[in-house]
């Protein structure tokens, strides 16, 4: 047919990985994070496998609209809460919760015209320093929010900057615990870091993202080895052709491989212009009819070199998997120094995905 590259989706792994955060998490509600187009899987296919979920986290009003037109009813989160105050007519409409992090969007509650109060997470800086209000400013902003008659419930949240270390949660903690000194509100902290390693942060709502789609929150694949979260994307394509090296040979651009001895090389139909990472260097694994062997220089736009001295059998056609079952992303992408999240939201909008 065409071009042997593809994605595909295993959905029934969505639905397990759903159940293993349900497991570390069981008096948590959830939040499924699926914000980034369902880090690059497509909101659209995959949300259904995860409907047991008790609400969707994501961005922007696209994607909160194209799941309630989708005919999802239940709770969606804007993470970011809204940018501009125009947008508060659509929170409304399509019953939104969104997190308020700014002053701005305080006043911007306090004049809007709606329907019924919406339902607010007040965001607490916890350390990071990306959005949120300090602690020492959270008392007033929950004053002022309680006090408008458009504001619904509100939950206190905050975001952890290093929850895949052992203590990373602590100092957060204690910032989140002064923010919420004299307050009663629900809470939702964890992230999938925080959801898998730390329960003391699991409060009312947890927000599990990479962990749904089988990868590492710690960019480590052995760290979540034993939870039995599987990878829900697989990336493959086919040897399309084959090189016999003679020692000395160079390969692809710049030469950055070169044989020491008589070698016998696949050439892959993928690249970088599939997603697959350009930083990927010589010995990045990848895996052929089962077999693991490595990459060889450097990747071009459209394909690869791989080795095949460890799977002489291999020949044009056969099946190579880039990431996926056998292939960790998180293997690829600690080759190329970047995360599975990096990966997987850059899969290429030229990839075929096929959904099983
Ligand atoms: C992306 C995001 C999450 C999910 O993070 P993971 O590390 O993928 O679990 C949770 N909360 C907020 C605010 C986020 O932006």
């Amino acid at each position: 047919m065409s071009r042997p590259t593809g994605a595909t989706l295993t959905l029934s792994a969505l639905r397990h990985n759903l159940r293993v955060v349900r497991q570390a998490a069981p008096n948590s509600h959830v939040w499924s994070v699926v914000k980034a187009n369902a880090y690059g899987h497509g909101i659209a296919r995959v949300w259904q496998s995860l409907a047991e979920t008790d609400g969707f986290a994501l961005l922007n009003m696209e994607e909160a609209l194209l799941l309630r037109e989708q005919g999802w009813k239940k709770p969606i989160l804007l993470l970011e809460g809204f940018f501009h105050a125009d947008e508060l007519a659509l929170i409304d409409r399509y019953r939104l919760t969104t997190s308020v992090h700014s002053n701005w969007q305080i006043k911007a509650l306090a004049t809007a015209t709606l329907s019924a109060p919406v339902d607010i997470y007040l965001k607490i800086n916890s350390g990071m320093n990306r959005l949120g209000f300090r602690p020492e400013q959270a008392h007033a902003a929950w004053e002022k929010l309680r006090a408008l008659p458009n504001v619904g419930e509100i939950t206190l949240m905050a975001h952890f900057a290093d929850a895949d270390n052992a203590d990373g949660v602590t100092e957060p903690m204690q910032r989140i615990a002064q923010a919420a000194e004299g307050l009663t509100c629900p809470r939702s902290l964890a992230n999938s870091a925080a959801t898998l390693w730390h329960p003391q942060t699991h409060g009312d709502w947890v927000r599990p993202g990479i962990i749904l789609y089988g990868a590492s929150p710690s960019g480590n694949w052995q760290d979540i080895a034993s939870t039995g979260l599987q990878p829900v994307m697989t990336l493959s394509s086919e040897i399309i052709g084959i090189q016999q090296l003679s020692p000395g040979d160079g390969v692809g651009y710049g030469y950055r491989y070169r044989a020491s001895s008589a070698q016998r090389i696949g050439i892959v139909a993928c690249g970088y212009a599939d997603g697959y990472p350009r930083h990927a260097p010589t010995g990045t694994p990848v895996c052929v009819e089962g077999v693991r062997t490595r990459t060889l220089g450097a990747i071009s736009m459209d394909m690869m070199m791989i080795d095949l001295e460890p799977c002489p059998q291999a020949g044009i056609g056969s099946r190579v998997e880039l990431w996926g079952d056998q292939i960790k992303i998180d293997e690829v992408a600690q080759a190329a120094g970047t995360v599975g999240y990096e990966l997987m939201c850059a899969l290429a909008p030229r990839v075929p995905v096929t959904v099983i």
